[in-house]
């Protein structure tokens, strides 16, 4: 790979090390405590990353997509809203460490609204928090903000909805396309509605209210053509192997 496909790949990581250049060369004081400070939330991310990976490998590895879209799926309802606030409200760790399990969980079949009230909790009612700032600012002004709080995560929710499809989220590019070899349809979650049929009848057929996959090794135009009917089967039963 030369420098130029390396820089193109790396845009963001490409300016940041600009800007420090620039830095280091006008205000070299101000480079000092912007690499002490980077310095600082690095090492913060080490020690957290570790724990959150093995946490999303755990859920991607037993905990089922029936689970997942069951509680915090399209069709889950009021319950789904209330486990993402209490997912949210009872986590640990900073914001950042909260996208990779929410990609797992989309991946898995949770909505897009229930992602947004898992992010927006887990940034500004966690329970530590609300217990500090109950200590700090009082009873009333924590439950007045919580409550207000909450009817804007759920306007926010349901906004978000509006604006972004799952097909709008990557979450299958941490999937390595390039070992796919078919699909995989989980029969015991298919509910037999017929979208993959409706949508793609050279790949799917539905028996007995299971789907049967009807292709072969896929190729790259395959794979692409498949990867909207994955994310918009909605018990999430089909998935690339
Ligand atoms: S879209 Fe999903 S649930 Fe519906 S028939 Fe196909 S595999 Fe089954």
């Amino acid at each position: 790979m030369n420098i130029i496909e390396t820089i193109k790949k790396n845009k963001l990581l490409t300016a940041v090390s600009l800007a420090y250049v620039f830095l280091f060369i006008a205000m070299p004081d101000k480079a000092y405590l912007s690499v002490k400070n980077s310095m600082y939330y690095i090492i913060e991310m080490l020690q957290i990353m570790p724990v959150v990976f093995i946490l999303t490998s755990i859920i991607e590895a037993w905990v089922p997509k029936e689970v997942i879209v069951n509680g915090f799926g399209e069709k889950a309802g009021i319950k789904g809203g209330v486990f993402s606030l209490l997912l949210g409200s009872f986590s640990a760790g900073p914001i950042y460490a909260a996208f990779p399990i929410c990609k797992i969980l989309l991946k898995k079949g949770a909505s897009i609204a229930n992602v947004v009230i898992i992010l927006s909790a887990w940034a500004v009612i966690k329970v530590p928090m609300l217990a500090n700032e109950a200590k700090f600012l009082g009873i009333q002004f924590m439950g007045i903000r919580w409550v207000f709080t909450v009817i804007a995560i759920i306007i926010m929710a349901y906004l978000m909805t509006i604006f972004v499809k799952k097909e709008d989220i990557p979450v299958q590019k941490g999937q390595n396309l390039d070992k796919v070899t078919g699909i995989d349809i989980k029969v015991q979650y298919c509910i037999g509605c017929g979208l993959c049929e409706k949508l793609l009848p050279q790949y799917f057929e539905v028996v007995g209210k299971k789907a049967k996959w009807k292709g072969s090794i896929l190729n790259d135009a395959q794979i692409d053509e498949l990867k909207p009917i994955i994310d918009a089967c909605p018990v999430k039963a089909i998935d690339f192997k």
